[in-house]
């Protein structure tokens, strides 16, 4: 069979391409060394019944219209906020940490200085990067920006990174900004479900299209005619030639216990305690009703090439460097070779920009127009 396009990977990034080639008549052939489809956010039923994530739990949430629109062709969605409670002092407060976090940490008077400060330095609503705060020029939101920081912050960071918050990129503390609100929810997007019958599913019907056909356990090397999609890691696409990209791994540990339910919110987070970051319960994230519940708990591991499974990216500026040497090269020895997806543009993606990556790509590359929805 001749293709007009080979993609590797189907997760997000390839699957929201693959599918939308296949819809303009293209043929396709997607193709993963993983037995099953959807990438890291794959799901199925563990032996007790219980659907869970095998990469990890996978929460959706966007902004973007195109995205969510264009994935409600493939799933029906149940609603789902999702909070995080972090263990801090003995206490469970909400995570990102907010007034409510500051009300139950502190005495009642000095909470509400505190809060009287924030809000007429920064006001009610607004978000602010723990590394910002601790700059202020106020002493006394630096004094409370240092207390977050130790209690929060450093500990979590050190686990899941092996390296201090000042080590990393200053994106990586600004994804859970300190909140001088008391939503407490952990994202704010306009959308934020879960597909109504899991991941897996989803995909299912994203890859249905006739036009492709999909190749499960297949592991790709070289190219050969086919303009290809690659959606794998480009430091191995290039037999680590520079040394590899640095990246972090995780294990999964799960338990299936006899209750409904154990946890009082989706996730709970050990920034200071035990060698694990979180646990999460997945029934509460996929609203399944069950005499059984499973959690996940995640212990942050070092990635090691061949052996464990790289998960995020370390985002610092010698590994971006190392990364643009990398991306250099690829353009240059393989031209029929598109790299896009988290392992091959080095980068952490949201589910929704993985999808929105797949999307532009095959409108600028195969004609597939952007969904018009
Ligand atoms: C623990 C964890 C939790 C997360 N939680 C969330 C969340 O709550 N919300 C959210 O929006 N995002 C979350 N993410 C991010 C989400 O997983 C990514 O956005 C998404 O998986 C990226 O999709 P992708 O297609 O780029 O890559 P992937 O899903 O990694 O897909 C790439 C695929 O390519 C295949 N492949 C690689 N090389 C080859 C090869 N040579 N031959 C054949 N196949 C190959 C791989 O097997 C893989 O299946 C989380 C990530 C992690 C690590």
């Amino acid at each position: 069979m001749n293709y007009d396009w080979i993609v590797v990977g189907a997760g997000f990034t390839g699957a929201a391409f693959a599918e939308r080639l296949a819809s303009i008549g293209k043929k396709v052939l997607l193709l993963d060394r993983r037995p099953h489809i959807g990438g890291n956010a794959f799901d199925e039923y563990n032996e007790s019944g219980i659907l869970v994530h095998r990469y990890g739990p996978h929460i959706f949430h966007t902004n973007s219209d195109v995205v969510w629109n264009y994935l409600s062709k493939f799933t029906d969605w149940r609603p789902y906020e999702h909070r995080v409670l972090g263990l801090i002092e003995g206490k469970l407060v909400p995570i990102p940490f907010n007034l409510d976090s500051l009300a139950a940490l502190f005495p009642a008077p000095v909470a509400a200085r505190i809060e009287s400060v924030l809000a007429a330095e920064y006001g009610i609503g607004k978000k602010i990067p723990i590394l910002k705060l601790q700059q202020s020029s106020n002493e006394e939101i630096r004094a409370f920006a240092d207390y977050v920081y130790r209690n929060v912050f450093e500990g979590y960071t050190i686990k899941q990174w092996q390296l201090r918050p000042q080590e990393l990129s200053p994106s990586v503390t600004a994804r859970v900004p300190v909140s001088i609100s008391r939503d407490d929810r952990y994202f704010q997007d306009t959308y934020q479900a879960i597909p109504l019958d899991g991941y897996t599913a989803m995909f299912r019907r994203m890859i249905g299209n006739p036009n492709l056909d999909l190749a499960l356990g297949s592991d790709w090397k070289t190219p050969n005619g086919a303009p290809v999609l690659f959606t794998g890691a480009i430091d191995e696409l290039l037999n680590y030639r520079f040394g590899p990209l640095p990246y972090r791994s995780l294990r999964f540990e799960e338990k299936t216990l006899n209750v409904r339910r154990h946890q009082p919110v989706g996730t709970v987070n050990y920034p200071n305690n035990h060698d694990y970051t979180r646990t999460t319960e997945q029934t509460i994230i996929t609203g399944q009703q069950a005499d059984v519940t499973t959690l996940i708990t995640e212990y942050p591991q070092p990635h090691i090439p061949g052996e464990t499974i790289a998960y995020y990216p370390i985002p610092r500026d010698d590994n971006q460097a190392l990364y643009a040497k990398y991306a250099a090269a690829a353009s240059t020895e393989f031209p029929n070779v598109v790299l896009a997806g988290r392992l091959a543009d080095y980068q952490y993606y949201n589910m929704d920009q993985a999808c929105a990556r797949g999307l532009k790509l095959a409108a600028e590359l195969g004609g597939a127009s952007w969904p018009a929805l």
